[in-house]
């Protein structure tokens, strides 16, 4: 599907949710240092051919400003002229919505998911048991057990790809980049939003679960 296909409205509505997302993860605290990024998809979804919109890099997400957010395609690149960059995280995005046609993809660093995904580093996956909140992930199993996948981080972002197409599970809305952050996904931003809250609940409950066996 081109771009000029996609309706202005539709893509006035990525707009609009990408702004809403950011202005509440940024009220919590979730883009330190400007890192972080977010992404909503337009037009019908083809895993050959897709558009979203993505924050540009390296912008200050407390404030809202005209050059937020740009529109790019499959690879990365801007689908319409443009002076932004796209987050140079833009290829993870991409990848993640070739698999899975997700509607959004929300990035987030916190100190939680950082901590977690070095403490479990080892085992490649963070083990997740019976905890109430894994029904926010989409998961209505009774007592289920998940384990919430991690990949290595690299700073060159192009060999970080192949791990996420290694790693990522059906079923798991999310990946852990090792001490880096989460991505976390759903057919649409207010279905990311709940899946990266409840993955973010699930850290913390982890890590101070890990803390009182420590104690032991
Ligand atoms: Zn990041």
């Amino acid at each position: 599907m081109t771009f000029n296909h996609i309706s202005t409205e539709e893509k006035q509505r990525a707009l609009s949710e990408l702004r809403s997302a950011k202005e509440l993860f940024a009220s919590r605290g979730w883009f330190p240092g400007t890192s972080g990024n977010l992404s909503v998809r337009v037009g019908d979804f083809d895993a050959n051919d897709f558009h979203f919109a993505i924050t540009a890099s390296g912008k200050d997400k407390t404030v809202h400003t005209p050059e937020d957010y740009l529109f790019v395609d499959r690879e990365g690149k801007p689908s319409e002229p443009t002076k932004l960059k796209p987050s140079a995280e833009t290829l993870i995005h991409c990848e993640i919505y070739r698999l899975t046609g997700a509607g959004a993809i929300f990035h987030v660093h916190t100190v939680f998911n950082n901590v977690i995904s070095e403490h479990f580093w080892n085992r490649g996956s963070v083990p997740v048991d019976g905890v109430e909140l894994i029904k926010g992930l989409g998961n209505w199993e009774e007592e289920a057990q998940i384990e919430i996948p991690i990949v290595p981080n690299y700073a060159d972002i192009p060999r970080i790809v192949p791990e996420v197409t290694a790693k990522l599970q059906a079923g798991i809305p999310g990946i852990i980049l090792r001490k880096h952050g989460i991505y976390a996904w759903g057919a649409n931003a207010f279905e990311a939003k709940r899946h990266l809250e409840a993955f973010e609940f699930i850290f913390e409950y982890v890590y101070r679960l890990e803390l009182l066996k420590q104690g032991r």
